[in-house]
């Protein structure tokens, strides 16, 4: 099995980093991850900064995947995550969604044991380890790793786990797959600016979709499979333009693999399908949009 080390990481995802690896579609890979403040399982910190600024969210990469090109699907087996055995939390005045709320920065380590996060001698919380930022490479831009977009990056949805599968849009040749800032815990809006970060190792397989997922059109921004359920992810400035995105996406996917009508889809989507908050703080907000699979159980619908 390929094993990236987190010494080779990205702060931005660009078309321009240099892959690290090479894998073959089908290959199981492990990625070593950093945590968001760059510390890695051995305690080293590494410190990026450009321009005289520090950045945040090492990714892991990146993957070039053999035979990947634009406008293919990149699709992320997630198989396993194994968290370190400490985590920390940080909170700061005037950051995040409760910034308002916070007088005096405060780092707090939570150990993890036995499969629970011990926030304090009276609550323990199962983990459910996931993985905060995964992306390929954009077309054109230069993004940093602490923001979200079509191409991926800090979308902090919770549901990016172990047994998920993860589409992304190839926007280069090879599709240039990093992934960092895994949370032991964290629930949908990460409203204080952070979950149980901590450093892990992450085993995906990967594999290539060639050509248009969208009947004809490449895929706008990345779908997740995750339990019995499909979700749309999208990211904007903020939640009325990301609900927009998402849900025009939503049609979109529906349309191009269901027999119906844009009204009768529409009105489905109002009946069973869920919009959700993944982020509120990054500094772009990401939603999603669940489309169970029961209900379209005879349509046979699946990415
Ligand atoms: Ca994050
Ligand atoms: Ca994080």
């Amino acid at each position: 099995m390929l094993r990236i080390s987190s010494d080779h990481y990205i702060a931005f995802m660009n078309p321009s980093n240099p892959p690290v690896a090479e894998a073959a579609p089908g290959d199981i890979v492990l990625f070593e991850t950093r945590d968001c403040w760059g510390t890695d399982a051995r305690g080293h910190n590494i410190r990026f900064v450009k321009d005289g600024r520090s950045y945040g969210n090492p990714a892991t990469g990146p993957l070039r995947v053999t035979g990947a090109q634009p406008g293919d699907v990149l699709a992320v087996h997630v198989l396993d995550i194994k968290v370190a055995a400490m985590g920390g939390m940080v909170a700061r005045p005037n950051v995040g969604a409760l910034g308002h709320h916070i007088v005096q920065e405060e780092r707090k380590p939570i150990p993890i044991v036995g499969g629970y996060a011990l926030f304090n001698d009276l609550i323990r919380l199962p983990i459910h380890p996931m993985i905060g930022v995964i992306g390929t490479a954009p077309a054109a831009e230069d993004v940093p790793n602490t923001t979200p977009g079509p191409h991926g990056g800090n979308m902090d949805t919770r549901f990016i786990a172990a047994g998920a599968t993860l589409y992304l849009p190839v926007f280069v040749d090879g599709a240039n797959l990093a992934m960092g800032d895994v949370h032991a815990v964290m629930a949908d809006g990460e409203v204080v600016i952070c979950g149980v970060e901590l450093p892990a190792e992450v085993t995906v397989k990967v594999d290539v979709i060639k050509g248009e997922s969208l009947r004809g059109s490449p895929l706008p921004s990345p779908v997740l499979e995750a339990g019995d359920s499909l979700y749309c992810i999208a990211s904007a400035k903020d939640l009325d333009e990301a609900e927009t995105l998402a849900l025009d996406h939503t049609m979109a996917f529906l349309k191009a693999r269901l027999p119906l009508s844009t009204n009768e889809i529409g009105m489905l989507m109002s009946l069973v399908c869920n919009l959700q908050i993944s982020q509120v703080v990054d500094p772009l907000k990401t939603v999603r949009v669940e489309i169970p699979r029961g209900p379209f159980a005879s349509y046979g619908l699946s990415f």
